[in-house]
């Protein structure tokens, strides 16, 4: 059996009627995996997370049962789960469309993941434009306490109880950072604090708190009825289980698509139909916007956090989006370059100015009017953000431009031929 033949598992059920009523989700085995862990002891739960092989599909990869066992000894106070559904990623669009298909696959996976590290409260921080994921994800708690499977008297014993707040941010990319986002759900600006301590020491409102992607939790009910072999049998030896793919783009058939990881980008390209007719591809990113682009030559590479970092790249968010060579690669990263100087929240130097800069001058080098020292400036500039900046963001910021840069050159240089002082009459030295 080949390995794609394994999935789908998370969107198995999103074309089922009405796939995302608790009584569709039952009728496949739907909160089975919450029974069996509430038989267990929540330190079981926790390993046989670990030994899953489950890493953090918001991005990062970091594994998920390890995260929850940083968690300190319970002390008597409270702890928290926190789903960070706030995707945000240019390209990332697969936790929307699991929440909107299936929200009771994340409903029961942070029972499971809040009764494992004995939290008695969640929240799903989601973005709050998509008003209708937060509908959906309200009626899908509503059903499940009314089901009598969140609320209080739960598990054999009826001493475990477990309140789910849903609560919708205001759009801003940085709260997709998971301590800017619990500054957020604490009720202040969002802007990420410094780490460590980790959110698994002192998180929201200053308690242990586990945060994890949307992905990452629904992917939890599926271990436990399966079992660590069945998910570590999918994908590759530290790139365990399977994941969604978001394709966008120049595809014939742009969707999510699910497989183990370890999938190759051209195996994924021809289930999407392949590249448009009559053109070809010319890049794509593995992981949006904050992963280096890829080319042609790496459509073999499987798609696992190990080998994509050997090529260069990062797995990321697995936001596949493609180009063909219709595409200015100058006008894409100039378009990433405006987002994130848009989203950038301000609380550092190196991020607020220096992608205010390379905005300015991504804008003429975009317009044909850049000097022959801009690319020298924007891989000064952007090498002065990555490593220097507060948070991720800052350091994602430069991807876009150095990745463009070093395989696409000449595409750069044809937008340098202005004479400094056409651009700059009255301060010909001046090289901003
Ligand atoms: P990170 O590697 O710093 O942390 C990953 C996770 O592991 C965090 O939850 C962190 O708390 C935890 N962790 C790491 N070391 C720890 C330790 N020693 N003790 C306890 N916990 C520890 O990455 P990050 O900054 O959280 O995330 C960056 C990633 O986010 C990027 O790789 C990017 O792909 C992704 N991203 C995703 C989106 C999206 O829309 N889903 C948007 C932007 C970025
Ligand atoms: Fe804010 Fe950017 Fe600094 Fe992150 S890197 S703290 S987004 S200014």
């Amino acid at each position: 059996m080949s390995q794609t033949q394994l999935t789908p598992i998370l969107s198995d059920i999103w074309d089922a009627e009405r796939s995302w009523s608790l009584e569709t989700y039952r009728s496949r085995g739907g909160y089975q995996a919450l029974a069996t862990a509430m038989d267990m002891a929540p330190g079981d739960v926790v390993e046989t997370v670990k030994g899953s092989g489950l890493r953090g599909r918001g991005g990062a990869g970091f594994p998920t049962g390890l995260k929850w066992s940083f968690l300190p000894a319970p002390d008597g106070g409270p702890r928290y789960l926190v789903v960070n559904a706030d995707e945000s990623e240019p390209g990332a669009c697969k936790d929307v469309p699991l929440m909107m298909a299936n929200p009771h696959a994340l409903i029961e996976g942070v029972a499971i993941t809040s009764y494992a590290i004995g939290g008695n409260h969640a929240f799903i921080y989601l973005r709050g434009e998509v008003v209708h994921v937060y509908r959906r994800l309200l009626a899908a708690v509503r059903e499940a306490r009314e089901a009598g499977l969140i609320g209080t008297n739960l598990g054999p014993n009826g001493d475990y109880s477990l309140e789910i707040t849903v609560h919708a941010g205001a759009g801003a990319y940085i709260c997709g950072e998971e301590t800017a986002l619990l500054d957020s759900l604490e009720g202040r600006r969002g802007q990420p604090r410094l780490k460590p301590p980790f959110p698994a020491v002192a998180g929201l409102y200053a308690r242990p708190t586990v945060v994890n992607n949307v992905e990452s939790i629904a992917s939890v009910p599926g271990i436990l009825r399966g079992g660590t072999d069945w998910f570590s049998s999918m994908g590759t030896e530290k790139s365990a289980g399977h994941g969604l793919f978001s394709l966008s783009g120049h595809v014939v058939r742009p969707g999510q698509y699910e497989a183990p990881l370890g999938i190759t980008m051209r195996e994924l390209i021809d289930m999407a139909g392949g590249i448009r007719a009559g053109h070809r591809l010319k890049f794509w990113t593995p992981g949006g916007s904050s992963s280096p682009i890829l080319t042609e030559e790496h459509l073999d590479v499987p798609l696992d956090y190990e080998s994509v970092g050997a090529a260069g790249s990062m797995l990321g968010t697995r936001s596949l989006m493609v180009f063909d060579e219709t595409v200015s690669v100058v006008r894409v990263v100039s378009r990433w370059t405006d987002f994130y100087q848009h989203e950038s929240c301000g609380k550092c130097t190196p991020c607020r100015e220096g992608t205010y800069w390379m905005k300015q001058v991504m804008h003429r080098l975009e317009a044909g009017k850049g000097l022959p020292t801009d690319i020298d400036l924007l891989l000064d500039v952007s090498a002065n953000i990555a490593g220097r900046s507060f948070c991720a963001l800052g350091d994602a910021s430069a991807v876009p431009i150095q990745s463009g840069i070093k395989h696409f050159r000449s595409e750069f240089e044809a937008g340098t031929h202005t004479p400094a002082h056409e651009l700059f009459p009255y301060e010909a030295s001046a090289v901003f």
